[in-house]
């Protein structure tokens, strides 16, 4: 079967607090977090900026989260206001992954990877694709 996946990184500034967190964890604080998007598809689709179906998707869309929080995304964002839930790096990749499925067609397995330091990351997928 004809499979093509996409790659595309990005980093973002960011600050929060674990709510709850019985640590230092739980006092505002940034980070760079830093991004990994995978987009995996048997098929080709057009975009929003190409009518034939010659792309997954466009890999703008799979970026929005670099943006500035005025613009839609996570940069320079104080993430507890962002997200509806505790920003724990688990949720922020949830969050992404949620996000960045509403703006690309149907059918593509996405996977979102999430470093909160340069050694401490998650993965975030759903097997439902
Ligand atoms: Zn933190």
């Amino acid at each position: 079967m004809p499979t093509w996946t996409l790659h595309t990184e990005f980093k973002f500034d960011a600050a929060h607090f674990i709510q709850d967190y019985d640590g230092k964890c739980g006092r505002m604080h940034g980070h760079t977090y830093k991004v990994h998007v995978s987009a995996k598809s048997h098929k080709l689709n057009p975009s929003k900026y190409l009518e034939t179906d010659d792309m997954v998707c466009d890999f703008k869309e799979l970026k929005w989260a670099a943006k500035g929080s005025e613009k839609g995304g996570l940069d320079h964002s104080v993430l507890n206001d962002e997200l509806s839930i505790n920003p724990t790096a688990e949720r922020i990749a949830e969050f992404i992954y949620k996000k960045t499925k509403e703006r690309i067609p149907d059918g593509i397995k996405l996977k979102i990877t999430v470093w909160e330091t340069e050694t401490c990351w998650v993965e975030y997928t759903e097997d439902n694709v």
